[in-house]
């Protein structure tokens, strides 16, 4: 079982999941969704989501998607404070994709602390970029996201460096736990490095009080 344990055992645990694109972030955040019952919060799928509507905000993130950018931190900021209090109303959230730039880390951290909540823990999945990339591409034709041609996935990376890698500085000054995981490998093997880098299995039994882990569902990216 994985431990993402809280500050305080009877409060709502909120993990994020970081690392750059094709790192694995869903595939394990859907793991331990399952395993530690945290709520998975996926903002690339909630986008993927309103695209699929074809609503005129879905269009215009569509395109926003497709080059490789990242949409706009108050837009993002927005969905995720729709989505929050619902889930950290259970007994916790694993937030992936989320944050991606110190600005929606700050406007989580103010969100969060609006509940008496903080981050507790982040589990950075670490890949070499050449495996990144092949990794993309190839799920390029397995699903065919729009946002896996070559030209996007150099954009992503891009701004991954230029924006997102801050946000582990930035928890790192604030003293959060940051656990560095070695994402190659098979996802059965990374997940065993997310478990053992992780502390006591226990944690979770300890929290399954009344506002203990409530099995919920989420699907896979
Ligand atoms: P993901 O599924 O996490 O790889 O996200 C796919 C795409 O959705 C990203 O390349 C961005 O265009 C957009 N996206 C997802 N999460 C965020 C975020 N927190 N901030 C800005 N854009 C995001």
């Amino acid at each position: 079982m994985v431990a993402v344990q809280a500050q305080d055992p009877a409060q709502a645990v909120i993990g994020v999941i970081f690392g750059p694109p094709g790192s694995g972030k869903g595939t394990q955040a859907s793991r331990i969704e399952s395993e530690a019952m945290l709520k998975h919060l996926s903002t690339g799928e909630i986008l993927r989501a309103e695209v699929a509507k074809g609503t005129p905000t879905g269009k215009e993130v569509g395109r926003i998607m497709a080059a490789g950018d990242l949409v706009p931190d108050e837009l993002i900021v927005d969905i995720v404070r729709g989505r929050l209090p619902e889930a950290e109303a259970g007994a916790g959230v694993l937030l992936d994709g989320f944050p991606r730039t110190v600005r929606q880390a700050q406007a989580l951290d103010a969100m969060l602390a609006e509940e008496g909540h903080r981050v507790d823990r982040v589990i950075a999945l670490e890949v070499p970029e050449a495996e990144l990339v092949e990794r993309l591409l190839h799920r390029a034709e397995v699903e065919g996201r729009s946002d896996d041609t070559r030209e996007a996935i150099a954009e992503r990376m891009h701004e991954y460096h230029k924006l997102t890698e801050a946000v582990l500085d930035y928890y790192r000054r604030q003293g959060v736990d940051v656990v560095r995981v070695d994402g190659t490998g098979s996802p059965d093997q990374v997940f065993e490095r997310i478990r053992r880098a992780l502390p006591s299995p226990s944690a979770w039994e300890d929290a399954s009080g009344p506002k203990g882990p409530g099995r919920v569902g989420g699907d896979a990216n």
